[in-house]
């Protein structure tokens, strides 16, 4: 009831109605600091107290709500309450159901960790960002707002079913994009885990949903997402819909899907707004063409009052154009957001030139953008922020443990590879077969990378005798334990 009178106030008062109850939550958390720090004996007090006086409604009972409210289906069919948040230990679809999943499964082992908001293991990605104080980027706020749900059901569900795309983007790898996997992981693109019984199973799950957010690969592309929102439109009409999309796909199907429900957000991935550097980038991307069809999903959205977003990736490519994004996104009085890009190394500005990092830092420090609206200060601030962390990363070349490392000769995972492969057909070529097999059947793994460099650093003689005694199904299993 309160839900449905919040959500027809006008924003200011719904603003204002927030700060109040924030107030009288951070008076009522001060006399109770002391019991709360006592009982959250997995995050230091110092830092406690700062998470708890950062918060949009102040001070709450759980330290994350995520496992409340949240699941996230990745494509390596591991579920997870975020996109964080899952592992070797998360449950997984091909030997559970959703239910068992929800209610037991490895959501009760989170739940019980994060009753001492024991952060350490599954929530590693949080407590690192919480314990640098940059409460304002944790992935916990995201959830925050639906800390007042009742349901005893998911309120939220983030489906990354499959990889099809139909770009292959320079940035991107064979896990989103099933372009880049098709060269390189033949066999492993698309929907690998979720089958008819998983759809059968979200029809119990759907009329509780206020959000279901789609990414992929390109969720335009993606067959199974349709048959969700065909489910969507007749059990639960006013959910949320959020689509990630690279803009990329139109047609009478997309426009049916469009028209029929009304209320899609659209996150907009978009990384240069000039054709040559756009197709450059976003490869087999038609620059006119997406900005024909963002036009689209801005009309349809000043229509039906639902968000279009744009979402940057700041790289070394496309690092004059930054405060291109956020002019445009003002124009369009949309919000604009910058990923954080740490690989590929060679695009990431982390790894880019001092000397070229800091003239960049300067360039940037000399933009002046209006902040007359919400979503200009939004976008302004987002800019500052992306100054704030190039920052860090500039500060950071200073520091002696990344002057060792930018020391240490680089070799890329192709290279590994190859040099695993030449290794194995020069001292057992009768394995070569087993060897490629095991690519294959680890090269959708989400950190695939990291595994095949830890190959490439196992002893010659330990490798081999691997690859030679177990069985392929044992060595891939080895394979998705070997953790960071
Ligand atoms: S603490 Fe962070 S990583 Fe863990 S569930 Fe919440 S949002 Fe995800």
């Amino acid at each position: 009831m309160l839900n449905k009178v919040y959500n027809i106030l006008p924003g200011f008062v719904q603003n204002l109605a927030i700060e109040i109850h924030r107030d009288l939550r951070l008076f009522a958390y001060e006399f109770l600091k002391a019991e709360k720090s006592a009982k959250c004996s997995g995050i230091s007090k110092n830092v406690l107290e700062g998470f708890n006086r950062s918060r949009r409604y102040g001070p709450l009972k759980h330290v994350c709500y995520a496992p409340y409210t949240s699941m996230f289906f990745s494509r390596s069919g591991l579920v997870s309450p975020c996109y964080a948040s899952y592992n070797s230990e998360s449950s997984h679809m091909s030997q559970h159901s959703i239910r068992e999943i929800w209610f037991n499964g490895s959501f009760r082992k989170i739940r019980e960790e994060h009753s001492t908001c024991n952060l350490s293991s599954t929530c590693k990605f949080c407590k690192d960002i919480m314990e640098s104080g940059s409460y304002g980027s944790l992935l916990i706020n995201k959830y925050e707002h639906y800390a007042f749900s009742k349901s005893e059901y998911p309120v939220i569900m983030e489906f990354e079913l499959s990889n099809t795309c139909n770009l292959s983007c320079i940035m991107c790898d064979s896990n989103l994009s099933s372009g880049i996997a098709g060269a390189d992981c033949a066999g492993t693109s698309g929907n690998q885990h979720y089958k008819s019984r998983f759809f059968d199973e979200l029809r119990e799950f759907i009329p509780y949903l206020q959000l279901a957010e789609f990414t992929g690969g390109d969720p335009f592309m993606i067959e199974e997402y349709y048959k969700i929102w065909e489910m969507i439109s007749v059990l639960n009409p006013a959910c949320n819909i959020l689509v990630t999309t690279n803009a990329n796909t139109m047609n009478p199907r997309v426009e049916r899907f469009m028209d029929s429900h009304k209320k899609i957000s659209f996150n907009i991935s978009i990384d240069s707004l000039q054709k040559e550097n756009y197709e450059k980038i976003r490869r087999n991307g038609n620059f006119e063409f997406a900005l024909n069809n963002i036009e689209k999903f801005l009309n349809y959205s000043r229509k039906n009052k639902t968000q279009v977003n744009i979402l940057v990736c700041p790289m070394t490519v496309n690092r004059n154009e930054f405060a291109d994004f956020v002019n445009f996104a003002n124009e369009k009085q949309i919000c604009v957001y910058f990923h954080t890009v740490i690989k590929p190394k060679n695009l990431s500005l982390k790894y880019f030139d001092k000397n070229e990092l800091g003239k960049l830092i300067a360039d940037m420090e000399k933009q002046k953008f209006p902040a007359r609206t919400k979503n200009e200060k939004i976008n302004s601030r987002n800019f500052s922020n992306l100054i704030e962390l190039l920052k860090t990363w500039y500060d950071d070349k200073d520091s002696e443990p990344e002057a060792i490392e930018s020391q240490k000769p680089e070799i890329s995972t192709e290279e590994a590879e190859k040099i695993l492969r030449d290794k194995v057909l020069t001292h057992s070529p009768h394995l070569a077969d087993k060897f490629d097999e095991l690519l294959s059947g680890i090269c959708d793994f989400e950190n695939a990378d990291y595994v095949k460099m830890r190959l490439f650093n196992v002893k010659d003689d330990e490798f081999f005798e691997y690859l030679a005694d177990k069985s392929i199904s044992d060595l891939i299993e080895i394979c998705r334990g070997l953790k960071k």
